[in-house]
């Protein structure tokens, strides 16, 4: 049985590459941006193989690992490395979105007719279920060597949601904070309406930055991502109704505007 080939690497300039976690019904994206001195590497994806060896291919340095949020699909392969930054405020999802079983569940989800791939994750998946780490919030600047990285909260999808921003090259990575179909629907998403005020608050930002990579996709989002979501966000406030729905994170309502389709829960607007 010939090994499947888990990541795929897309170059987007000199010292930045985006990471595919290629789970064939979901991708999940990392980022890896090479300073002069180190490397950070933005989310780590459900851990599903050696990400590690993976990193080590495109660079010597020591390995920094900034986490958006404590997700399964975002934080699944922190315990490969040594050196983690997480938000506090998310450090409660630790024991779920860690555990061997909710990680297991979710590639199942996604990887629903390849057995021999789904065999080789299930051989290779990262077991640790917990890592040490310390804690970033907005304003800490990364000093990469030459780059830095501003941390901005983003608190919505996730309490401790964060994004980073390289300013030299204007790129955002947006986690899952801003993206095409946000999730607002957990219990511990804040209400719908601060996640707009906190947009808008964002704006000038969102709106500087040239090129916003999310967390599930190799692309950067498309312009008209952000001024589709505050209008998605105003029309439900305002009384639209959307469409109820099942997903593999509970139950939830989506209503679509534009490019962007919005999952929130209609008991907190
Ligand atoms: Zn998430």
């Amino acid at each position: 049985m010939s090994k499947v080939n888990l990541y795929q690497v897309h170059q987007v300039n000199d010292y930045t590459y985006i990471i595919a976690e290629d789970l064939d019904h979901q991708v999940d994206t990392m980022a890896l941006v090479i300073g002069k001195k180190k490397a950070a590497l933005i989310d780590t994806g459900a851990g599903i193989g050696n990400l590690r060896e993976v990193v080590e291919e495109l660079t010597d340095l020591p390995v920094m690992v900034l986490t958006t949020h404590l997700h399964t699909d975002h934080a699944g392969g922190n315990p490969l490395f040594d050196e983690i930054y997480v938000n506090e405020r998310d450090a409660f999802l630790m024991p779920e979105s860690m555990g061997l079983d909710f990680r297991m569940r979710y590639v199942r989800a996604c990887v629903t007719d390849n057995p021999d791939k789904l065999n080789q994750i299930e051989k290779g998946i990262n077991r640790v279920t917990s890592f040490d780490y310390q804690s970033i919030d907005d304003g800490d600047i990364i000093d990469l060597g030459g780059i830095t990285l501003r941390t901005i909260a983003f608190p919505g999808h996730t309490p401790g949601s964060l994004m980073f921003y390289d300013e030299s090259s204007r790129i955002l990575f947006s986690g899952d904070s801003v993206n095409p179909s946000p999730w607002l629907f957990l219990e511990y998403s804040v209400p719908l309406h601060e996640y707009l005020d906190k947009l808008r608050q964002l704006k000038p930002l969102l709106a500087e930055a040239g090129r916003i990579y999310c967390g599930h996709g190799v692309d950067a989002l498309e312009d008209e991502v952000v001024p589709d979501l505050e209008e998605c966000c105003l029309e439900i406030l305002g009384g639209a109704a959307g469409k109820p729905t099942r997903t593999v994170g509970g139950d939830a309502c989506k209503y679509r505007h534009g490019c962007v389709t919005v999952f929130y829960n209609p008991e907190k607007l």
